[in-house]
Formats: structure tokens, sequence, C-alpha cells
């Protein structure tokens, strides 16, 4: 099997990377990845088990004892040459990343950019990851503090960014002086491969960077090992909390460092104030990209009451216009939902809001493509008791809650064990820096709708996780402070 139009042939590739070398799954067991947008099997992959991980964590613990003695600008250099030659091959990455998780070709160009910028961030801050030295606390000492790298890294990304999720791990890894072993997600292992090919071509020596492929029911057995196998360091991952509150329990029996990029359950806020076309096109870019299936999408929109009817008209306006379609066709805007799973959810939390009273202003049932569309769709009259309310829906659907008074909407808007961004819009100074810092979240947006960049810090409090990712914050996570004190001077 490939994938059709691809410049280069060898990045398409359907085995596992381990130690440097492309291989088989010890059973041989194969695993299919699948079209979401017309449910068609485009390729199969060692469907790998935990003692395949297992051999990936021991190479990975012998290269990583080399490749920590390398200088931080010589992994730079690396790490820049991988940058490098994912832009050369951006349009191959994103026709691998539109057929096996459905997003539009445009957005999955956008991606592989906001993936790469992650490898030149990192080989940029790899020679800055300065020590201190500590005035003495007595005499004839000298105090120091220096970093170094964690160790080996287990890593486990979702399906919803193929790449970025990917490269937002690895690169500060590899950056630190880590080794890493990664478990892509079972709908998603075509874009890892991928990368490992073009980190293979950049010089990453064999064994520092390590694709583990398991299909849905191999998959705990693999985290199971990446996370109690006392080689490994450091365990990092992004996904659902449910998951996310396993692994951390699994990890705490070797006491492993961990990072966690949990749901999020995202409030949009728009004031009476607010600009409201900017509003609008806000709302549009943090609801409707990837089909809502990111863990920053909004989720609860709250408009205040004078503009209520006026925002849900211009959104209801514009989503009306969107088209669906398969990924790789031009001009579509919105893809398939991932699985039958996601589409089911969508539906139900849909089905729900209408029987508890809401309004469809724009879609509200499943697309005429079938399969795992659905449509763009704008909910008025939302209320607290609606599952779209309290659950990550994700998917595209606007459910809207409308609201009376500030403080109001800052207690509605805490009113969740998730807390990873937010958003609201007003051009009142005041109101910003008070709505800004009440809010229990990790990222806010503020009369913007996308916030994620390289160079901020991504990460959430509460149950949406912990540690951040990109940044100078980024590598911190990586690595380990040492403290030093020589006496006798
Ligand atoms: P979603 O699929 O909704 O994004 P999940 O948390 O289920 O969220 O999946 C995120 C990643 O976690 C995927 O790679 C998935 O295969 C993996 N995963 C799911 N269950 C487990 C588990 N028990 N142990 C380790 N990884 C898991």
């Amino acid at each position: 099997r490939t994938i059709s139009g691809l410049q280069r042939a060898d990045l398409f590739r359907d085995s596992a990377y381990i130690g440097g070398k492309w291989t088989v799954a010890e059973s041989g067991a194969k695993h299919n990845v699948v079209d979401p947008a017309n449910l068609e099997i485009v390729a199969a992959v060692p469907n790998m088990s935990s003692n395949d991980a297992n051999v990936a964590i021991k190479h990975a613990q012998k290269a990583q004892a080399e490749w920590k003695r390398t200088t931080a600008r010589q992994r730079a250099n690396i790490l820049r040459r991988w940058f490098d030659l994912l832009h050369a091959n951006r349009d191959d990455l994103a026709t691998i990343m539109t057929t096996e998780c459905g997003k539009p070709l445009a957005e999955a160009r956008g991606e592989v950019a906001y993936g790469a910028s992650f490898i030149q961030w990192f080989a940029e801050e790899a020679p800055r990851a300065y020590g201190d030295i500590i005035p003495q606390h007595a005499v004839g000492r000298r105090l120091l503090a220096i970093k170094q790298p964690i160790g080996v890294v287990g890593a486990i990304t979702p399906w919803n960014f193929p790449i970025a999720m990917v490269t937002r791990k690895v690169a500060p890894a590899l950056a630190a002086g880590c080794s890493i072993v990664l478990k892509p997600a079972p709908e998603t292992p075509l874009s890892a491969l991928a990368l490992a090919r073009l980190a293979e071509e950049a010089g990453v020596p064999p064994g520092v960077f390590n694709v583990v492929t398991a299909s849905k029911e191999n998959t705990p057995e693999i985290g199971k090992e990446l996370t109690t196998n006392s080689i490994v360091r450091k365990i990092t991952f992004t996904g659902s909390t449910q998951v996310g509150k396993i692994l951390a329990a699994q990890a705490a029996s070797t006491v492993k460092r961990v990072s966690l990029e949990l749901g999020g359950n995202a409030a949009f806020i728009v004031f009476d104030d607010a600009d409201l076309d900017a509003a609008v096109e806000g709302c549009i870019a943090s609801k409707y990209r990837n089909t809502g299936q990111t863990c920053v999408s909004a989720n609860r929109i709250y408009v205040q009451a004078g503009i209520y009817d006026e925002f849900a008209e211009r959104l209801a306006k514009r989503i009306r216009r969107m088209n669906v379609g398969h990924g790789l066709q031009a001009g579509v805007d919105v893809g398939p939902l991932i699985s039958k799973e996601g589409w089911e959810k969508v539906s139900r939390h849909v089905s729900d809001a209408l029987s508890k009273g809401a309004v469809a202003i724009a879609g509200g049932k499943p697309h005429a493509l079938g399969n795992h569309f659905y449509e763009p769709t704008v909910l008025t009259g939302l209320q607290k008791n609606m599952a779209l309310i309290h659950e990550e829906t994700f998917g595209p659907v606007a459910g809207l809650y409308k609201f009376e008074t500030e403080a109001e909407v800052v207690e509605l808007a805490n009113d969740t064990p998730f807390g990873l961004a937010g958003y609201f819009f007003s051009r009142d100074v005041g109101r910003i820096f008070r709505v800004a810092e009440s809010l229990e979240v990790g990222m806010v947006g503020v009369n913007e709708g996308m916030i994620s960049t390289e160079c901020a810090p991504f990460g959430g409090v509460k149950e949406s996780g912990m540690g951040r990712e990109g940044s100078k914050y980024g590598l911190e996570d990586y690595l380990e402070i040492k403290y030093i004190c020589m006496g006798g001077i």
C-alpha cells in the first residue's frame, strides 16, 4: 500500500522505528490505519506489545548514554536539519496527515509549519540551558546548580495534531539530551513515522528517537510499560483527562516526572463592548478549526444579553456558508470527525441540547455526506443542565449561553474541573485585566481565538494537566537541576 500523490514515496512508512531500524512487531501482528473521510484502509502498521516497547526502551537507554555527551550545539545542528526537512517535505507531510486524520489540507499544511516551529525553537533553546553559580553560605565553599537531561522519556500522543503534538515533545527532549520512545495515536501513526524518517535523514542517531506503533487494544499495555519501566525517567502525555489520570497513577510507582496536557472545556465569552466581527471570527477560528477537535477549542460560548441575538445571527450566517468534505478536496473548511465514537458524542450532545430546549440556527444534524461527517452547527438557548456545557464536545458545534453580568460569567466559566484555555472579547481595559486574572486556566486569549505558538507556554491547570510545552519553560520539563557543593577551597 501507499498514499497516492506523494513526491517522496519513502515518507510513507508502515514499519515501526526502533533503535534506528525499521521493524515489525515481535508477534508479526498488524493494525489498520483508516481514512476517516471514506473509511478506506490506507496502511497496516505493526501492532506492537509491551515486549516491543521494552526493547525500544533499552535502545533508548543505550543511545542516551552517548547523546547526552554531545554538545548542545551539535544537537541543535541536527534539530535544525530536521526542521529544514519538514519544510522541504511540507506537501507530502500534509497529504499523509489529511489522509489519516481528515483535517482539510490547508490546515494540515499549517500544522506542518506549526509542528516544525517547535523543532526550530528548541534547536535555538538547546545551547541556552544555563545553570547558576550561587553565592556561598560558608567560607571555603562554592555552590553550583547545573542542568542535566532527565534521561529516557516515554511519550504518548493523540490523533488531532499528528505532527505538532509529536514535535512539541520530541524536540525539547532531544534538545535537552534525552532520548525518547514515542507511542503515537493508533489512528495517526503514519505522520509520526514520516517524522522519524526525516529525523533519521537529519542525523538523529539510532535509538535516540523511537516510534512504537499499536492498536487501541494494545495501547494500554504499552502505556503500562512506559510508565512502570524504571529506565524511563519521564512520561509526557497529551490526551484525555481520564487516560492522563491512569498514566499519572502508574508513573507514581517509579516516581517519574510527569507532564500532562489533558482535556479542556474552554469558555469563550463575548461582552457587550466587544468588537462583534472580531468575536465572530475568533469564535470560528477557535471552534471550527480541525472540525472542533482541539483541546483548546471554545466549548461553552457565553454571550452577554445586549448583543446575544446579533452575535448569534452573524455567527450562524458564516457557519451556514462553510464547506464540508474530504480534506484533500479544494475549498473544504470542515472535514469529518475522526471516528464513529467522536461522531456519536457530537450527535448525543446536540440531541441532548435540543431535547432540553436549545434551538439549532445553523446545522443541527448529521451531514448528508454520511460516515463521520456532521453539519457545522450553532445552537442558541444553552442551559447549565446540558451535556454541551459539562463535557468536551470535540466537534463542530457552538452552543450559545446568555449571561447578564461579568461576575456571573466568571463564575460560570470557572465552574468546571478543567482549566486549559479561556477566551474573551472586550474593549474595556479594566475588565480585560480583571477577567484575564480571574479565569482559572493556563492560557487566556483576549480578543484572539487562536493563541498557540511555539514561543509561548502551552499547558493547563486543575484537571487539564501539569507542565508547559513550548517557550523557554518547555525545555525545563526535560531537565533536572543538580546542586554541586564544593568545599576545601
Ligand atoms: P482521545 O483519543 O480522545 O484524544 P485518549 O486519551 O483516549 O484521548 O487518547 C490519547 C492517547 O492516549 C492515544 O495515543 C491513545 O492511544 C492513548 N491511550 C488511550 N488509553 C491509554 C492507556 N490506558 N494507556 C496509555 N495510553 C492510552
